[in-house]
């Protein structure tokens, strides 16, 4: 068998393996990416956070409001006990009883829309686990098929790629050099045959010297339009 039907078939079997390890890298870079995972697991961190943010500020209004509650206790105490006579001390006593009075009425005002962002919260939370554990369960499942899938890809481009350096041996270096780098060049496509006189590459009609050329030559003979290797009729 000549150089270029060799290398004919050679090209088959790369195009086979580029085929194969495109087909791996896929599986590899699915398995990288986790089923999307870690992009749920950082939804649900974020709720969780969500969540006891909501909780803790709703807690502290609560605290905030019975601590006034006190605090308005003792100043009503200090009021209506009758033992302050001191009008200046009585209108100060009366200004603070005020002042919180207010400040209490705010703190209510905020504690039933803090209840609900705490329920808003806690319910996304829950959202937001369930899907990661929906993801997490179907992950496990996939999981295991794509590295079934990855390690048999693995194994057949090894086994490919051995058949092809065993094929690859048997043409000359330079040949095989040449063909290397026209199957960068070319797309893929470094060996062509000749149908009828025409360039099955460029589908240009070669000139009878060089049909000839590919008949006679002991070497490789390429097209003069497309540089690709030619194989003869
Ligand atoms: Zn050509």
């Amino acid at each position: 068998m000549n150089s270029a039907r060799i290398l004919l078939e050679l090209q088959a079997t790369d195009k086979e393996l580029a085929t194969l390890r495109l087909k791996y890298h896929k599986v590899s870079s699915n398995l990288k990416s986790e089923g999307g995972l870690p992009s749920l697991r950082e939804h649900a961190e974020k709720a969780r956070i969500g969540e006891l943010e909501a909780r803790l500020e709703s807690a502290k209004l609560e605290s905030e409001s019975a601590l006034l509650r006190e605090r308005l206790a003792a100043l009503e105490e200090r009021l209506y006990s009758g033992a302050i006579t001191n009008v200046r001390e009585l209108t100060a006593i009366e200004t603070e009883h005020a002042s919180a009075k207010r400040e209490l009425s705010q703190i209510e005002e905020a504690i039933d829309p803090s209840q609900l962002a705490a329920e808003e919260a806690r319910e996304a939370r829950e959202v937001r686990q369930a899907e990661l554990e929906d993801a997490e369960r179907s992950w496990s499942k996939s999981e295991l098929q794509l590295r079934r899938e990855q390690r048999r890809l693995g194994l057949q481009c090894m086994a490919m790629d051995k058949e092809r350096q065993a094929a690859a041996s048997s043409i000359p270096a330079e040949d095989l050099s040449l063909y290397n780098s026209l199957l960068v060049r070319k797309g893929g496509i470094a060996v062509v045959r000749v149908e009828r006189g025409v360039c099955q590459g460029c589908r240009v009609k070669l000139p009878l010297r060089e049909l000839s050329r590919i008949r006679t030559a002991r070497g490789l003979v390429s097209c003069s339009s497309c540089s690709r290797i030619l194989l003869g009729e």
